[in-house]
């Protein structure tokens, strides 16, 4: 059983988000949207309702789970016999990012955990869950990039 984890803050989680998650359904018989709680982290929308969002806008996927975890992404992944780490790609930066990352948990999991990076698609490539927030934080019109789940 091939069991990806996609993990991320997902605060709010956008078309982006949306967008791996659908193109990465076929690919693997599991995938669990994970949120990795950050205590130094400040978020806008609390833990429960970004899972909120997440399970209202992934409620037609027959294989997609939601969860949240504390640690280390790979000994959840470990803990959930994920064999696989899903990420989005939107620019070089992500991949720099994305680069060390995915060494770093390949090494942690001595070589049991690879990553799996997907590149959005065009046109939603631009849409990150930060801007999404400055959006709504200034009245703008945030519908736009997020699933129709979203609404504040
Ligand atoms: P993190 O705090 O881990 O970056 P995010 O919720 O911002 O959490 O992102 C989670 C994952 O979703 C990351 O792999 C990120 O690259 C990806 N992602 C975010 N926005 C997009 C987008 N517009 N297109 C594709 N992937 C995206």
């Amino acid at each position: 059983m091939k069991i990806a984890v996609f993990p991320g803050s997902f605060d709010p989680i956008t078309l982006g988000h949306y967008d791996i998650i659908e193109r990465a359904v076929p690919l693997f018989d599991k995938l669990i949207i994970a949120i990795g709680k950050n205590a130094q982290k400040k978020y806008m929308f609390s833990l429960e309702k970004r899972i909120e969002f997440i399970k209202k806008s992934v409620a037609h996927f027959p294989n997609v789970e939601v969860d949240s975890f504390e640690g280390l992404t790979v000994d959840y992944c470990i803990e959930k016999k994920a064999q696989f780490v899903l990420r989005g790609l939107r620019n070089p930066a992500d991949f720099e990012f994305e680069k060390a990352i995915a060494h770093t948990n390949r090494t942690l999991a001595h070589h049991q955990v690879e990553s799996v990076f997907l590149l959005t698609s065009s046109g939603k490539s631009f849409i990150s869950s930060s801007i999404v927030r400055e959006i709504i934080n200034h009245g703008g019109e945030y519908e736009l990039l997020v699933p129709d789940a979203v609404r504040i």
